[in-house]
C-alpha cells in the first residue's frame, strides 16, 4: 500500500514514546562490550525538518516533543535518561550552540547516535521515495540501508552474527494483516534468536487490532512480553489514534521502572488525561 508518510507524524507523542523506549534499551545495551546487530525494520526518513511543508501542515510535534523541549532543564535534573535522551536531541539539531528545535530525529538517527566501531545496523525501508530520504543522510560504514521488506529482510539477516541482537519493529499498520504478521515475525524471531531484544511499536486505536497482536503473541507460547502504554485520553474520544503502545520481548533489566519513572512526569506534559500503563503482558 505504501501511502504512509512519516514525516507528517514527525516528533508527536508516540514518536516520544517510542524513541525513549529505544533509547533506554540502547543504553542498557552499551554496559558491555560484547557487539550488537541492530535492526530496523520500518526505518522511515531517519531524520526530519521540523519546518517541512508535511510535518508543518499537522504540526504534531507541538503537542509530542515540543513540550519536553522547553521543559528539559527540569526533566533532566529530574531523570537521567531524559538527560542523556534531551542531550542527544540537541546533537540532533544543525547548530549545537543556541540549539532551537528545528528537526526531529528518527529510528535510525536515534540508534546510529550510540552506534560502536564492534556494532552494526541493518535499516530498512520498502517506500521508494522514503527510501531515498534515508539514502540521502550520511551514515556511518557500520550501517547498511536495504530497500527491501522489512520483515523479510529480519529473517533472512537471522541467525545474527554479533553476540547480541536488538530489534525495532515499527510498521505503519496500513493493513489489518500487518499486527498478524508482525506477531508471527516476533515468534521467529525469538525461535532463531532466544535472547533477542525485540521492541514493537503499536497504535492504540478505537479498532482495537492492537490486541490481536498481542494475543498472537501470547498464544505463540511467547514469555517475558512486557508492554508499555501510552494514552493522551479515552478511546472513545476521538475517531484517530488515542495511544502508542511498545511491547518489549526480553525488556532490558530495570527498564520497567525506568519507563514508569519517567513516564509519570512526561505523560503531565501531554494534557490532564494523559496516563501511562507498563506491566508484563506475559511474565517468565
Ligand atoms: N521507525 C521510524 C521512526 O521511528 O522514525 C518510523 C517508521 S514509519 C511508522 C513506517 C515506515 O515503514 C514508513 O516509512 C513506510 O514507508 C515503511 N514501510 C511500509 N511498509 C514497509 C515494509 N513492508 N518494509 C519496510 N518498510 C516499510
Amino acid at each position: 500500500m505504501l501511502a504512509y508518510q512519516h514525516a507528517y507524524h514527525a516528533g508527536n507523542f508516540a514518536d516520544v514514546h517510542k524513541h525513549l523506549a529505544l533509547y533506554a534499551t540502547q543504553l542498557a545495551l552499551l554496559r558491555k562490550e560484547s557487539s550488537v546487530t541492530y535492526v530496523d525494520t520500518h526505518a522511515g526518513r531517519g531524520r526530519y525538518p521540523l519546518t517541512g511543508k508535511e510535518t508543518q501542515k499537522l504540526k504534531e510535534y507541538e503537542q509530542g516533543v515540543l513540550p519536553l523541549w522547553y521543559a528539559r532543564q527540569a526533566l533532566s535534573n529530574k531523570h537521567p535518561l531524559l538527560e542523556t535522551w534531551l542531550m542527544a536531541l540537541v546533537r540532533a539539531q544543525d547548530s549545537q550552540a543556541k540549539p532551537s528545535l528545528t528537526h526531529y530525529p528518527g529510528s535510525p538517527w536515534w540508534l546510529a547516535d550510540s552506534l560502536r566501531k564492534q556494532d552494526r545496523l541493518s535499516l530498512f525501508e520498502l517506500h521508494p521515495g522514503e527510501h531515498d530520504h534515508l539514502e540521502a543522510q550520511s551514515w556511518p560504514s557500520n550501517v547498511r540501508h536495504i530497500h527491501v521488506d522489512g520483515l523479510a529482510g529480519l529473517r533472512r539477516l537471522l541467525p545474527a552474527t554479533t553476540p547480541r541482537l536488538c530489534v525495532l519493529i515499527d510498521p505503519s499498520y496500513e493493513r489489518k494483516e500487518d499486527y498478524t504478521e508482525v506477531a508471527e515475525t516476533l515468534a521467529y524471531v525469538a525461535r532463531k534468536a532466544r535472547h533477542a531484544q525485540v521492541m514493537i511499536w503499536y497504535p492504540l486505536l478505537p479498532a482495537g487490532r492492537h490486541q490481536t497482536l498481542l494475543e498472537r503473541a501470547r498464544d505463540a507460547g511467547l514469555r517475558k512480553l512486557w508492554r508499555s502504554e501510552v494514552r493522551l485520553h479515552s478511546p472513545g474520544a476521538s475517531h484517530g489514534m488515542y495511544g502508542s503502545g511498545m511491547l518489549f520481548f526480553n525488556p532490558p533489566w530495570g527498564l520497567d521502572e525506568v519507563m514508569n519513572n519517567v513516564f509519570t512526569d512526561v505523560v503531565g506534559l501531554w494534557g490532564q488525561e494523559a496516563t501511562h500503563r507498563g506491566d508484563w503482558w506475559v511474565g517468565e
